[in-house]
């Protein structure tokens, strides 16, 4: 048999949760991928320890100021040192990238997202808020120009999973499960005395910082519900949100006959990093194993959407369609800024959040441009709430 060529990898926030643990899985199957290009924010170090291993194409980092650092680290490996966020739209572009893998956080994300799908690049799509703030033209212009995006989330992973040998097949309704996170059972009152370091807590996942803080408010479980609709070209009352506490059950889908079919495995996030990145094979991993018995009992709730206000915020601006996602996002990423600088409590965040959306003019048709403009415009309308608190 012909040895498969190895796929050229871009990974976009390699210094992140996503991005570290991706490196993981490449350096696993070193026959099977090859590291393109490294992008970081700000983190030079580990962007030069990274690239010394993998030794990519090129590297970028997003801050300016840390170009000279990179390119003196790097000079003599033969690796091309790009610097500024103009600069991610344009790597993504080289010839021996096959799949980009968009681990960067929040709204950042949706310019070289754009850019990587406009070059006809595989998006292995880690970056939720992408399709939250966007879904619409992303999802257009990926199917004008035939890219496929492969869902990371481990959520819309479990789906995609489930949807393999069944894209014909109508989909009657999915469940997205949601662990609920480190403050699930508790009260509005309890709400108000937790802190910054108990919601960075969470019970089953290790993830970085905002995603965390967004899967205590379930703001997280509401971005998913926006981008399930996005990816799976579905009716918000087709997406249904079900508590499961283990994380055991990473999200059901039900079919047209009513069967069900769900994804199941212990929570790392390599398993749905490796499955978009090698798609369609199912490749070796040494995780670890389930065990029955380790688990007696898996269990399910409704979500308590009255103290946790953020999952029923994220229904109403699918309802509401155009901009209004993109308004949320916006205000939701400020409102986590300014809850891990101590600003604000963690109640503040979906207050913040909920009166940002009434406060941003509605575009029914939003171009890339209406999206850029309200992204500032809530931005600081939620700025203003977070200061007036
Ligand atoms: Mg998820």
């Amino acid at each position: 048999m012909e040895e498969e060529k190895p796929k050229g990898i871009a990974i976009l926030g390699s210094s992140g949760s996503i991005g570290t643990q991706a490196l993981e899985v490449i350096e696993a199957h070193a026959d099977k991928f090859v590291v393109e290009v490294l992008t970081v924010n700000r983190n030079s170090k580990l962007l030069i320890e990274q690239a010394k291993k993998f030794k990519p194409n090129a590297v970028v980092i997003a801050d300016e100021s840390k170009f000279q650092e990179v390119k003196d680290a790097l000079w003599e490996d033969d690796i091309k040192v790009f610097a500024g966020a103009d600069a991610l739209s344009q790597v993504v572009e080289m010839s021996e990238i096959d799949v980009v893998l968009t681990a960067l956080v929040g709204y950042a994300g949706l310019k070289p997202t754009l850019a990587a799908i406009n070059a006809g690049k595989s998006i292995a799509l880690a970056n939720k808020e992408t399709l939250v703030v966007a879904g619409e033209i992303v999802t257009q212009l990926a199917c004008e120009k035939g890219v496929n995006i492969y869902p990371v989330d481990s959520e819309h992973s479990a789906i995609f999973q489930c949807l393999a040998g069944e894209f014909h097949n109508k989909i009657e309704k999915i469940y997205l499960t949601a662990s609920g996170g480190p403050f699930r059972g508790k009260t509005t009152d309890d709400l108000k005395l937790v802190t910054k370091a108990q919601a960075l807590k969470h019970p089953n996942w290790e993830m970085g910082a905002k995603i965390t803080i967004d899967s205590a408010s379930l703001m997280n479980k509401g971005l998913e519900v926006i981008e399930a609709k996005w990816l799976f070209a579905l009716e918000p009352s087709q997406i249904d949100v079900i508590v499961h506490p283990q994380s055991i059950i990473h999200s059901i889908v039900q079919f047209e006959d009513g069967s069900m079919k769900a994804q199941m495995g212990l929570p790392d996030m390599k398993l749905p990093i490796q499955y978009a990145i090698a798609y369609p094979n199912r490749i070796f991993s040494d995780f670890p194993r389930f065990n029955f018995m380790d688990y007696p009992n898996l269990t399910f709730e409704q979500p308590d959407r009255k103290t946790f206000k953020n999952l029923d915020l994220a229904f109403q601006a699918l309802d509401r369609k155009g901009n209004a996602a993109c308004v949320l996002n916006a205000a939701n990423e400020v409102t986590v800024q300014a809850f891990l600088e101590d600003k604000i409590k963690f109640l503040d965040i979906a207050d913040i959040n909920q009166q940002t959306m009434e406060k941003v003019d509605f575009v029914a048709k939003p171009s890339y441009e209406d999206y850029v403009q309200t992204d500032k415009l809530a931005r600081i309308r939620a700025q203003e709430l977070v200061l007036s608190v």
